[in-house]
């Protein structure tokens, strides 16, 4: 049966159900707006389907199986046997689990929901195709709307994706069984939590980056860090090489690299996981009908309200270009939804940390010292190093340290820089101090739990006020 076109009006449409959507349809409920949101594939979005989730979840999962199969020191004697099949089940699990959470959410707080792919067509109505042949569509009047389309994976036109060999991260997250060999295009941050995560799952792992260091975004003594775990893992890193074509060979793909210098080398292997950044999705929703134009790179260009160019339309998320994180989609879809309901809310956060969730993890937030010096502050730096932690000892993990800057004049706390195992946690601590004002004397006087990770914070902080009981102090 074909259903045939119906007409609907809305206050706000929020196109797409990802972190930085689903935050503003909900937000928006809950301020008492009369909301929409349009999924074209599954709630949840990147994030939840094929990305922080589902790769936190393998993280996890090669963890625990690396770490049992090196205990013997511990004096414990265990066998592995990875079932990707298996463990890929149970991460399917936990994102069906999150993503009706996503909808029952939703719902709860007065969110229509519409499936189906939405376009603008001028800049008060977009028609929505619904899913499937023969469903139908709905033109929906709107007020205000949301654009929240996410982004998705660069493809190289020397390696295009074709599910099988060439891969991007959502398939190689939904692979049913362990590749002999893996060739990550890419070390940035996909591939080097990826490439970390199959190589303790038993793979062997080359990563090819073009750069000559992985994670282009950090210092030098983070990133040699885990580079030389990585290495002890047993991934070989080819840098300074980019990945220029590939064909295939049996059944492994060769793929073709060459160097700055015109050399040329070719690598085997099994699956290739391209991982060279990700773009943003402007394109899916005929954005120019409601006049708003993507700048040069793709992104929606927004104000500090979150609104495009077009007065009522609003981008957030990937769509709207760097950072492109979750958290960050989060706070813009909560922003959004709130400058809808005419709140007083702004983007004024003064630092939206990273992490990198590879091993050991690396935190980010706020400026490093180069950064503050630049920004005209006389910057002081305090660190822990993890072999002085005790905690850090009994975990295993002597390697890493706890960096924290601040403005020497005042003590105002600018930053800091963790790697260290729960780093993506750890990081949080400065992160409400920097939102708080705190100086360093708040994080050393604060009481931290022992033994915790959390006290090489408190020790950082001490270190840089020449006060710290475990370091020397400069
Ligand atoms: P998305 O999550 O991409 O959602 C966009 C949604 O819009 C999609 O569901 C799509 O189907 C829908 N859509 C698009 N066009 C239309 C249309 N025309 N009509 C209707 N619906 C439409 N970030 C972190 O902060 N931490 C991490 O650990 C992390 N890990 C990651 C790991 C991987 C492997 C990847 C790929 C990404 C990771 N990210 C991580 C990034 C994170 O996933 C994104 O920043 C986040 O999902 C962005 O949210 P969003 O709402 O902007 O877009
Ligand atoms: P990225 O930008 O982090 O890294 C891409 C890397 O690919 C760079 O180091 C680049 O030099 C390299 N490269 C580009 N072309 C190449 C070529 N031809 N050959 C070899 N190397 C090449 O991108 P990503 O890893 O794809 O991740 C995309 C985005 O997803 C991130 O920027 C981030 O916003 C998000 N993400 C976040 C997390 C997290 O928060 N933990 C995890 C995964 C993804």
């Amino acid at each position: 049966m074909v259903v045939g076109d119906i007409s609907t009006g809305t206050e706000l449409l929020v196109i797409g159900g990802g972190p930085g959507g689903y935050a503003a349809a909900i937000r928006g409920g809950q301020l008492g707006l009369d909301v929409t949101l349009v999924e074209a594939d599954a709630y949840g979005g990147t994030c939840l389907n094929e990305g922080c989730i589902p790769s936190k979840a393998l993280i996890h999962a090669s963890d625990l199986a690396h770490e049992v199969d090196g205990a013997e020191g511990m004096g414990i004697h265990a066998r592995v046997d990875v079932d990707l099949r298996g463990l890929v089940g149970w991460k399917d699990g936990i994102v069906d689990r999150l993503t009706d959470g996503v909808e029952t959410l939703c719902t709860a707080n007065g969110v229509n929901l519409v499936a189906g792919r939405a376009e603008f067509v001028d800049d008060g109505t977009a028609r929505v195709a619904h899913g499937g042949e023969g469903r139908g569509s709905e033109s929906i009047e709107f007020e205000h709307a949301v654009i929240a389309t996410g982004s998705r994976p660069i493809e190289l036109p020397e390696l295009p994706f074709d599910g099988e060999r060439i891969l991007h991260s959502g398939d190689v997250l939904a692979l049913d069984s362990l590749p002999d060999s893996m060739l990550v295009v890419g070390g940035g941050y996909i591939g080097m939590e990826l490439s970390t995560t199959f190589a303790k799952l038993g793979s062997d792992v080359t990563v090819v980056e073009a750069l000559g260091d992985i994670l282009p975004r950090y210092a030098d003594d983070i990133t040699r860090l885990v580079r030389e775990r990585a290495e002890a893992l047993g991934v070989e890193f080819r840098l300074g090489e980019a990945a220029t074509g590939f064909e295939e060979t049996g059944s492994v793909a060769r793929v073709s690299t060459e160097t700055e210098a015109g050399e040329t080398n070719g690598y085997d292997a099994e699956r290739v996981l391209v991982a060279v950044g990700r773009e943003p999705a402007s394109d899916t929703c005929n954005v120019g009908a409601a006049g708003v134009e993507p700048n040069d790179d793709g992104a929606i260009e927004t104000d500090d309200a979150t609104r495009t160019g077009v007065e009522h339309v609003h981008a957030v998320g990937d769509v709207a270009g760097e950072p492109m994180l979750a958290h960050a989609a989060y706070r813009e879809g909560h922003v959004a939804a709130e400058v809808v309901a005419g709140e007083p809310a702004r983007l004024d956060q003064q630092a939206i940390p990273a992490a990198v969730f590879t091993d050991p993890e690396i935190g980010s937030v706020g400026l490093d010292a180069d950064g503050a010096a630049a920004e005209g502050f006389d910057p002081v730096v305090g660190e822990m190093p993890l072999a002085a932690s005790g905690r850090a000892l009994t975990l295993g993990a002597d390697e890493g340290f706890v960096r924290v800057i601040a403005d020497a004049d005042t003590e105002f706390v600018l930053g800091a820089r963790i790697v260290a195992p729960a780093a993506s946690e750890l990081i949080a601590e400065v992160g409400l101090a920097i939102e708080m004002g705190a100086r360093l004397g708040d994080i050393a006087a604060t009481v931290h739990t022992h033994p915790t990770l959390s006290e090489a914070v408190a020790e950082a902080a001490a270190n840089a006020r020449g006060a710290a009981l475990h370091v020397p102090n400069r």
